[in-house]
């Protein structure tokens, strides 16, 4: 007898799954940290391999049957230093591959920086991030996180004239707090980060530096983004973001902190690792290693800037003025609106982001002014230069009709024409 399926063994969880199947297909996803993770990467995650328990590392693990996890995590670590390693940046620390130590078992990015502060610092020590308003990530230090509370936090903000990091801010707050750990890492930020810099800074005041590429990845593997492989002492990241795999974490460094690292992951945070994720994850990590990847970062990148472009355009106040990577940032003040009323309106008319806070934004958390979008994954469904440009006059027109319910409709009625033409991977259609 055959074993019951998903829709007969479960049909209210297979139909939920069928309808986001249908939500994922028919909408402009422009929420700068989500992708479509292809059909090959969403079967490595739904495998047997969830059924193992394999704590430890391979050939070190506490429970026997490793004869294929062993290979499978061998594999995700062998083909990530490779990917790496092809644009790391000078000055020797970590870039040649095989001084590259490589963690493929955080669950995911936020695990993946706590076992940074595990490894290197005890409670109360001082740990300097980019602030959260001006783009920086709750585990940087934000006082609401466990590395908030557990440690002293000392956030650098961005300037006030252009909103960009200002080295010499950070240089400054850095030598009067003496940080034993220094991040250099954004979640809504739309330029490209100087890593050297943040080296140099990290090594006058003895700072371990990790840099949290969460976000950047897939770029910073392709190669359009600069790489803090080789100059940062760690770095972190997701795997679910621009780089299209699972959702997962992982960390590299050079060998001289891997036990340091390992230790933090397992037995420090976490029990076993997740293996069907891992085996995404090496799925992902040789997808990105094929010639099409490169030139799917840098349609990301290029599409970033076409939308950005086409809002500038359009009146619209884009954080900067405009992009280095994959995101921007919309401050909405001129367009007489705030974020959380403009991003239901998008919902509404099939393009979803989500609100955010600007720079120096007056108004609260929960209730700012600004719009954070990006194209990773409406770039992963082959979308150019053409629907960039679409994408910015209805996103014109949904914001101008805000409360226009048959408007936003007739917007979602268009988005879902144009998404019609560009099947999503991944998605069961
Ligand atoms: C998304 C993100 C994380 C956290 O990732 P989760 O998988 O959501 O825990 C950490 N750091 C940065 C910079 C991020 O953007």
């Amino acid at each position: 007898m055959a074993e019951r399926n998903l829709h007969q063994a479960d049909p209210e969880i297979a139909k939920l799954i069928d309808d986001e199947n249908v939500r994922e297909h028919d909408s402009m996803r422009l929420i700068a940290s989500e992708n479509y993770a292809s059909r090959a990467v969403m079967e490595a995650t739904g495998s047997c391999l969830t059924n193992k328990y394999s704590e430890g590392y391979a050939r070190k693990r506490y429970y026997e049957g490793q004869q294929v996890i062993d290979q499978v995590e061998e594999l995700a670590i062998a083909r990530l230093k490779e990917l790496f390693s092809r644009h790391a940046s000078g000055g020797g620390l970590t870039g040649a591959e095989d001084d590259l130590h490589v963690n493929v078992q955080p669950y995911s990015g936020s695990p993946a920086n706590l076992a940074v502060y595990l490894a290197f610092l005890q409670p109360g020590d001082v740990v300097m991030g980019l602030g959260l308003p001006a783009g920086g990530h709750l585990t940087h230090g934000h006082s609401v996180s466990i590395t908030g509370k557990y440690f002293k936090s000392v956030p650098f903000g961005v300037r006030r004239e252009d909103h960009r990091i200002d080295m010499e801010d950070v240089r400054r707050l850095a030598l009067e707090h003496r940080p034993k750990l220094l991040w250099a890492g954004t979640t809504a930020y739309p330029r490209t980060l100087d890593f050297a810099a943040f080296r140099s800074i990290a090594d006058e005041v003895g700072a371990i530096l990790a840099a949290d590429i969460a976000h950047i990845s897939g770029l910073v593997a392709a190669g359009v983004h600069p790489s803090p492989i080789g100059i940062a002492d760690v770095v972190t990241s997701t795997t679910h973001k621009t780089f299209r795999g699972p959702r997962g974490g992982m960390i590299f460094c050079k060998k001289t902190h891997a036990s340091a690292i390992d230790k933090a992951v397992f037995p420090g945070l976490q029990g076993g690792p997740h293996n069907h994720t891992t085996a995404a994850i090496a799925v992902a990590a040789r997808e990105a290693l094929d010639p099409s990847f490169t030139v799917y970062a840098q349609r990301v990148v290029d599409n970033a800037k076409v939308l950005a472009a086409g809002l500038v355009d359009l009146g619209f106040d884009v954080t900067t003025g405009g992009t280095d990577n994959h995101l921007m940032l919309l401050d909405l003040t001129r367009k007489n609106i705030a974020g959380k009323p403009a991003a239901r309106a998008l919902d509404r008319a099939g393009i979803v982001g989500n609100y955010n806070a600007v720079p120096f934004d007056p108004r609260k958390p929960f209730d700012p002014s600004g719009l954070r979008i990006g194209t990773p994954a409406v770039t992963s469904r082959g979308m150019g230069k053409v629907e960039m440009e679409k994408l910015a006059v209805w996103i014109d027109r949904a914001i101008g009709s805000a409360t226009d319910e048959a408007e936003l409709g007739q917007i979602a009625q268009e988005v879902k024409d144009l998404c019609a033409k560009f099947p999503a991977p991944g998605l069961r259609i």
